[in-house]
């Protein structure tokens, strides 16, 4: 059961500026020295697989850029064109809050070619999952335009290589970062060789929606699924929504490959969202989806880092998904482990259960009306 990993220093190298947020300073907003998506919380976990010796038990696989042909795939070619034009003429704001410095061209390359490489990794059999540490992010970008820290739309990417490079029919994403996945939506929601799944924070980001009535487009009615979840939710939340919710659309969708958007934003000290997840649960979504792989999929499962903006405690969030993941533990132990079982909004609570009882009800109906 052999785990690939895949990174890159250029990732690293990725330069949003140093605006706070997408405030840019002047009048009473002081300058900011770190843009809130800067390397540090990738760059740690890094640091931390390499240092507990992870590293050295996984498959590092190779990096390599998307070509502009794989982007053509699913963005349109006036914004591929504005992407290389803004870093040629030194760098700036590519849409709504995804700035770029003069690499970013070379940067979101390599970033989405990452997803790529993990997912041809997945696809001849060299590993049976693989792991992607990359940025910029990528589920907010649209076919047409960037947002959101993202410039192009790397999970939805990666699904596309799956079907076209290896004729799958039948590929599932499933979006746990804490912000609507609208990129991938936007990519997929008229079609339904990809069911996507965007479990998220409502009204989380506030230039998208991810609501539930979001249900796809046209011949893609029923397969973009949204489950927006109120601020405050939990592990217990988050289990309930998976197991009443996604697992059964993942079981009855059955894809021949699963692609998670694995964001760490829903983590509790997150400081873009408002959930409480903690090492204890990204270990059992973890495994919720590898499992979900080995029923239809033959256990391939790749996992494409997203958002997750804490720079502490994302390196063992990361851990717990990549221990979780390959089956290899190491003695890295979390420090927030401890405060799982004291903190109560780690349980269900009922209006959490009523909230997700209503959801899988609706995409019951959903389904029997589409698939
Ligand atoms: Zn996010």
């Amino acid at each position: 059961m052999k785990t690939g990993f895949v990174t890159d220093e250029r990732c690293f190298w990725h330069d949003p500026g140093n605006y706070a947020l997408m405030l840019k300073p002047g009048g009473y907003i002081e300058p900011y020295n770190r843009h809130i998506e800067n390397p540090d919380p990738k760059r740690r976990l890094l640091n931390l697989v390499q240092v507990s010796g992870l590293a050295d038990q996984l498959t590092r696989l190779a990096s390599r850029d998307a070509s502009v042909d794989e982007l053509l795939w699913l963005h349109t070619q006036r914004h591929v064109a504005h992407v290389q034009a803004v870093a040629a003429s030194g760098g700036g704001e590519l849409g709504i809050g995804a700035p770029i410095s003069s690499n970013g061209w070379d940067c979101a390359l390599r970033s989405a070619g990452c997803g790529l490489a993990a997912v041809q990794a997945v696809m001849d059999g060299t590993v049976q999952h693989a792991y992607a540490l990359t940025r910029p992010p990528g589920h907010h970008a649209e076919p047409d335009r960037s947002m959101g820290f993202c410039v192009f739309a790397n999970a939805a990417l990666a699904a596309e290589y799956a079907i076209r490079h290896h004729g799958l029919q039948r590929v599932a994403i499933v979006d746990w970062d804490v912000h609507f996945g609208n990129g991938t939506q936007a990519c997929f929601e008229g079609r339904r060789d990809v069911l996507n799944i965007s479990v998220h924070q409502q009204a989380g980001y506030h230039q998208v929606t991810g609501e539930a009535d979001e249900i796809g487009t046209g011949a893609g009615q029923g397969y973009s699924l949204n489950v927006p979840l109120p601020p405050g939710c939990g592990f217990g939340a988050y289990r309930d929504a998976f197991e009443r919710i996604v697992v059964p659309a993942l079981d009855a969708f059955a894809p021949q490959l699963v692609i998670i958007a694995c964001g760490y934003d829903a983590g509790k000290f997150d400081p873009l969202g408002r959930m409480l997840l903690d090492d204890v649960a990204f270990r059992w979504l973890t495994q919720c989806v590898a499992d979900v792989a080995q029923r239809h999929a033959g256990g391939r499962l790749v996992l494409l880092h997203e958002g997750g903006y804490c720079p502490v405690s994302v390196p063992f969030w990361g851990m717990a998904v990549l221990e979780e993941l390959s089956g290899i533990h190491t003695d890295v132990v979390c420090p927030f482990t401890v405060q799982h079982d004291k903190t109560p909004g780690q349980r269900l609570a009922p209006e959490q259960q009523r909230l997700v009882t209503a959801l899988a009800a609706h995409f019951e109906s959903v389904r029997q009306l589409y698939w």
